[in-house]
């Protein structure tokens, strides 16, 4: 059972990558997700803000990244940040995967983690990011851009893994404020999920007490956002955040989201962002990725901001 008022499970992860354009290589090319919103980060709109996902960029797929140019500071995984973000296959994907990978110049690891195998890379810029082989993924409707064949597809989030120094208080505020109920643990892994349709229902609390606490930099994951219904429902749970003494933002204007964020107990920063409007209030859904697109607050200052960022090549068949 959700929790009223609970989350509906992760709405997107945001992290920081060095050169814009292998970022978008990695992600549509190797990863094969789509592009699905080229904009810039609203709180310095000289970087881009890039929204990776399916077609749609429905909640549950969307990876952002604000890409900080290839010379910028790495930063170091470590306790208090998301460490991996793991996406959905297939079971019977992990060979295409593990050939594809191999093929593409990208090493990987195998695991195993309570009954599925998961494969383990990073990304150019040093991202974790696995790739979990899901029972029951089959089922879900994976989008091709022609590079993945649409059976083998990521389909979205699967789970993501927070590193801490220690993870009850962090656990506390997922059972009882953020709807998740605790689904399983093994060694130092806790597993909380949330009830209902979609991707990413899934969360790994990592207790990880002699781990270096992580420091910010290209690399690393920046904030976890979680998915709220709709305003109303933000609301409801920003109301329970400030009763249980977390320190909240006010409600943020995101365009495609409103968003409000806080730093959960074990130093992550979470967010919680609503489903709507969603990416195509500004760009048709055949058209996601295709323009700088700014909110109409930044957009009085595009000739500027169009100076800042470098123009962006994008392969046809993001957008078929
Ligand atoms: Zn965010």
């Amino acid at each position: 059972m959700t929790a009223i008022g609970g989350t509906l499970g992760i709405h997107h992860i945001t992290a920081m990558a060095g050169d814009a354009q292998a970022n978008v290589d990695f992600y549509t090319r190797v990863l094969g997700l789509r592009l699905v919103k080229r904009t810039v980060n609203f709180d310095d709109p000289a970087t881009y803000h890039l929204y990776f996902g399916d077609h749609d960029g429905t909640p549950g797929t969307i990876l952002t990244f604000f890409p900080w140019g290839a010379k910028s500071l790495r930063g170091r995984i470590g306790t208090g940040q998301v460490s991996a973000t793991a996406f959905a296959i297939p079971s019977s994907s992990l060979s295409f995967w593990t050939d594809r990978l191999k093929r593409l110049d990208v090493s990987t690891q195998t695991a195993s983690r309570f009954d599925e195998s998961v494969l383990v890379l990073r990304d150019r810029d040093g991202v974790a990011i696995e790739l979990v082989a899901a029972a029951g993924t089959e089922s879900i409707p994976g989008w091709s851009n022609g590079d993945v064949p649409p059976e083998h597809a990521i389909r979205g989030f699967h789970s993501a893994s927070l590193s801490l120094a220690g993870y009850e208080r962090t656990a506390h505020l997922l059972t009882d404020i953020l709807g998740f109920t605790a689904s399983g643990d093994a060694n130092n892994r806790f597993r909380f999920a949330v009830a209902g349709a979609g991707m990413g229902l899934r969360l790994d609390l990592v207790c990880e007490p002699g781990r270096m606490r992580g420091s910010m930099g290209v690399g690393v994951v920046h904030h976890i956002a979680f998915r709220a219904a709709d305003d109303a429902a933000q609301l409801a749970l920003r109301e329970r955040l400030v009763d249980a003494s977390h320190d909240v933002t006010p409600v943020l204007d995101r365009h495609y989201f409103k968003s409000i964020y806080f730093r959960e107990p074990g130093g992550v920063l979470f967010e919680i962002a609503t489903d709507p409007p969603g990416f195509a209030i500004d760009e048709s859904p055949a058209e996601l990725g295709t323009h700088l697109k700014l909110p109409p607050w930044l957009e009085r200052h595009r000739s500027e901001i169009e100076k800042h960022v470098a123009p962006l090549a994008v392969a046809p068949s993001n957008n078929p």
